[in-house]
């Protein structure tokens, strides 16, 4: 095998690598995983609205029914100096039952403002439920998006390994001199730096080069560089 032999070797190897490494990059399961943030990310803004809302009602709600437990203290103390005996004046009688009946209708207009709460509460409450629900099944497709992605790298990975343990074998093949001007071509030619003529055609660039010019090729000792006049890359010859 000649030196141009096992660069094309590696450069085959090489060319998998960058394949499965690309392939790497871009498992859908990554977009999945993305599109599922995404998800993640819309859901959480709505329920924050909505647990804002929930709060925002729970404290109207504990706020009446502070109030309520206040009149009902002040109904409680004005009942009790209605029925002491101490208070004998019938107006003062009078007042206490008018203060009584009073606050009775204010905790009345504050029970049915406790209603209007609650009615507004539960739409907010079963909001609060399908939110749950529906974090619980992203969350159970993250899971299962998260395997299928460990699952594939697993697969690629192994691939990539056995690519760079055969690359490692054909590089073994290679004079040192040659890897310069292979690194080079191969970060300036989309990663191919070597290609092989068949007949007038370049399988690099897949141009025909002139017959004069591969006449000429031909005629060079099989050790001499040769360079594909069209693309620039390292040709093997037959
Ligand atoms: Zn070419």
């Amino acid at each position: 095998m000649t030196r141009w032999e096992s660069l094309l070797a590696v450069q085959a190897h090489d060319t998998h690598i960058d394949q499965l490494t690309h392939r790497a990059d871009t498992l859908p399961q990554r977009a999945e995983l993305a599109t599922n943030r995404e998800a993640v990310a819309a859901l959480e803004a709505r329920a924050a609205v909505v647990e804002n809302r929930r709060g925002e009602l729970s404290r109207s709600q504990q706020r009446l029914e502070d109030e309520v437990a206040t009149l009902n203290e002040r109904i409680g103390q004005a009942d009790k100096r209605l029925y002491s005996g101490t208070v004998s004046n019938p107006r003062e009688l009078q007042a206490l039952q008018d203060d009584i009946a009073s606050l009775r209708r204010r905790i009345g207009g504050l029970e049915d403002e406790e209603l209007e709460i609650m009615e507004l509460t539960e739409p907010v409450e079963a909001q609060t439920s399908e939110l749950a629900a529906e974090r619980e099944a992203l969350a159970a497709e993250t899971a299962r998006i998260q395997a299928a992605l460990a699952e594939a790298e697993g697969a690629v990975g192994a691939e990539l390994a056995a690519a760079r343990a055969g690359r490692d074998e054909a590089a073994a093949g290679v004079p040192d001199d040659l890897w310069a001007e292979y690194d080079r071509l191969r970060s300036h030619l989309g990663g191919v730096a070597i290609a092989r003529l068949v007949g007038p055609t370049c399988q690099g660039c897949h141009l025909a080069l002139p017959a004069v010019e591969v006449d000429r090729i031909k005629r060079l000792p099989a050790d001499e560089p040769v360079h594909c006049e069209e693309c620039g890359r390292l040709l093997v010859r037959d």
